[in-house]
Order: C-alpha cells, then sequence, then structure tokens
C-alpha cells in the first residue's frame, strides 16, 4: 500500500480530494511502473484536483500532470528497473492516473529519460510548465529570435511558465520585460534576469487601435485573451509570439492587421503531444541552457497532503513561480 492524492466525485457531482492508501493493483495498466520521486502543481492541476473542467474522464482519479522517479518494473525493453525517467503530457493525470502518488503506472511511450545533468528534484521544479516554457523559446529561435535585436517580452511573468521563460531567455542574453500582475514580485522576477518590470494593467485593456508603436522582438505569451491581443500590435517587424497559456481567457480580442502589416507570426505550443525526438531537444536545451540556481530560486516546496489548497491558489494565479511536491 501506498499514498496517492485521489479525488472522488459524490452523487451531486461534487468533487473532493484527499490523501489514500492504495494498492498498484489499483492503478491503470501499462507496461511501465514508476516509484514516483518529485511531482508539482500546473494550472491544469488545479483544475483536476478540483471540479475538473472537463479534463477528468473518470472518477476515483489521481492527478497530476507530470511526475519524475525511478522505474520499479517495466514490460517494455526501452526502460528496466533503476532507470530515471520524466513524465509530461500525454493527458496523464486527466485522462490517465497521474503523479501524484508514490507510484504511478504509465505507457513507456510517455516517459523520457532522466535528462543528463538534472536530478528528479529539478526536473520537477522544471516540471511541464518549464517544458512548455522552453519548447516557447526554441520556436521563437527557429523563427529568428537572436539576442541583441531587442526586448522579448514574457507575459504571466511571476506563474511557472513565466518564471522559467524569463530565467533562460535571460540566459540567453535576452533583454527580458516581464508582465505582471503582482507587483511584490518585482524582486523575484530581476533576479531571475528580467531587465524591466511591466504591471499588468497597461497591457490590459482591449485593442483600441490594431497598431501601436514597434516594441518586443518575441514573446512569450502565458496569459492570451486581451492581453496577447495587445501584444500582437506591439510586436516588431517580423517578429513572433509563442501562444502557450491562457490564464487570462481563452478569447482572442484581435485584428489580423499586425499579420498583414507587420508579417507577426502567432506560434502556437502545445507540450501535451510533443514527439519525442523534440522532448528530448528540448530537455537537453533545459540542462543547458537554464541555470539551476535561478530554477532553485523559484522552488517552493511541498508534500501531497498541501495540493488541495495549492491547487486553489494556482486557479487563483496566486502560485509564484514553481512548486515541488515531494510525494513520499
Ligand atoms: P501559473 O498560474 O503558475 O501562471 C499564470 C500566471 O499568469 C499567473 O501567475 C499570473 O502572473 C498571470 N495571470 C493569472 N491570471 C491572469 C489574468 N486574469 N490576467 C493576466 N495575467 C494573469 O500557471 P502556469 O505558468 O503553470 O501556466 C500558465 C498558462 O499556460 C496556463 O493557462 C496553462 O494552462 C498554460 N499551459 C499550457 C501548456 C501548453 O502545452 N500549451 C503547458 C503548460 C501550461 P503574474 O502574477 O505575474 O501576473
Amino acid at each position: 500500500m501506498f499514498n496517492a492524492l485521489v479525488v472522488e466525485k459524490d452523487e451531486d457531482g461534487k468533487t473532493s480530494a484527499s490523501v489514500q492508501r492504495i494498492s498498484e493493483a489499483d492503478l491503470p495498466e501499462a507496461e511501465v511502473t514508476v516509484a514516483v520521486e518529485y511531482s508539482t502543481v500546473n494550472y491544469k492541476d488545479g483544475l483536476c484536483i478540483g471540479p475538473g473542467g472537463g479534463l477528468v474522464r473518470n472518477y476515483p482519479h489521481v492527478p497530476g500532470i507530470d511526475f519524475a522517479g525511478t522505474v520499479e518494473t517495466s514490460s517494455d525493453a526501452r526502460y528496466k528497473p533503476g532507470d530515471k525517467v520524466v513524465l509530461t503530457g500525454w493527458r496523464v493525470g486527466e485522462a490517465h492516473w497521474g503523479g501524484y502518488s508514490q507510484k504511478a503506472r504509465v505507457r513507456a511511450d510517455w516517459l523520457v529519460p532522466l535528462p543528463q545533468g538534472l536530478s528528479t528534484r529539478q526536473a520537477m521544479a522544471v516540471g511541464t510548465a518549464g517544458f512548455t516554457a522552453m519548447l516557447a523559446v526554441m520556436a521563437l529561435e527557429d523563427h529568428g529570435l537572436k539576442p541583441g535585436h531587442g526586448e522579448v517580452l514574457v507575459t504571466g511573468a511571476a506563474g511557472g511558465v513565466g518564471s522559467v521563460a524569463v530565467a533562460i531567455l535571460a540566459a540567453l542574453g535576452h533583454d527580458v520585460a516581464a508582465v505582471t500582475g503582482r507587483p511584490e514580485t518585482e524582486a523575484y522576477l530581476r533576479d531571475l534576469g528580467a531587465t524591466r518590470i511591466v504591471p499588468r494593467e497597461e497591457l490590459a485593456e482591449t485593442v483600441k487601435r490594431p497598431l501601436e508603436s514597434e516594441t518586443w522582438t518575441g514573446c512569450v505569451d502565458a496569459v492570451g485573451g486581451a492581453m496577447l491581443a495587445r501584444v500582437l500590435g506591439q510586436m516588431k517587424y517580423g517578429a513572433s509570439v509563442a501562444a502557450v497559456g491562457l490564464a487570462g481567457g481563452a478569447g482572442l480580442p484581435a485584428t489580423v492587421v499586425p499579420f498583414l502589416l507587420r508579417g507577426v507570426n502567432l506560434l502556437g505550443i502545445d507540450s501535451v503531444m510533443q514527439p519525442y525526438a523534440n522532448r528530448l531537444r528540448a530537455w537537453e536545451r533545459i540542462a543547458r541552457d537554464l541555470p539551476m540556481d535561478k530554477l532553485e530560486a523559484m522552488i517552493q516546496p511541498a508534500t501531497l497532503a498541501d495540493l488541495p489548497e495549492l491547487g486553489a491558489e494556482i486557479l487563483r494565479g496566486q502560485v509564484r513561480g514553481r512548486v515541488v511536491v515531494d510525494v513520499n
């Protein structure tokens, strides 16, 4: 028997999450059983710990969209007992039981080997949020982003995706402007490498003019909604925005003018179904380009019992940086 955070749904459709003792027989069928060491808290986890947001199919459910740990048993030749592994995406923690458990059973295709140079704790300090931030930076680079050509904007900067994006971009030599609604995070963001703090209010109003002055040479956007629409009109000629998140809304009240008159690119970033080769490339880049002292500064430690409260906090936009959950 071992501990897991189990979400149950009552007859009225109300969900509740609690730490419970479960057994290996309760785990879903799949090739690889992993002794989980660390998991984390992403925005989606907040939804799945709570009412589900339409992501969870069946109850009882064990959330946790990512984890890192050690293989215990494997019927797939790619993994053997003792191997250190990381999992993000593939709808684990949503459609399939996830990482808020001392053991998880998953498909071998969904795993990647723990990247060289990272511990399981560091891998989960990065987690889905940081992995996605790296995918966003890689997409911007693939579309021509280079240091020394102006400021790169990061929205939702004090959140998980934003914090890692700020640290990576700064370490790569970019000038980073960080948008935050929490002025008290200014020192934190500057320590991660932000050179300018942009108050959220400055970008909160909906688009009045489709083009504003050309300001940003790239953008990692975790917010979406009206803010993304404003940012599109402020991009420099030919620059790109990597659209990662919807913390500020799923709508896009924009015009197509920035695309037509400034050749601005809007790049979609998905971490969930990302092909294996690109996953390896992103984790290698993380191990190389994300300074580990900056990562350490983002960490808030937690246990399984803290998750119901942390899930609610991330939905309210109140979590700073990255939560690392020690499931043991
Ligand atoms: P966090 O809650 O850690 O960060 C989101 C940040 O956005 C907050 O910290 C806050 O930053 C800002 N924010 C929150 N609400 C608003 C609002 N109403 N208006 C403007 N800004 C707001 O979440 P994550 O970093 O884990 O995820 C960010 C987004 O990215 C989520 O929407 C998530 O679903 C998405 N995501 C997408 C992935 C993909 O594969 N495409 C993978 C991972 C995440 P501040 O206080 O600094 O303003």
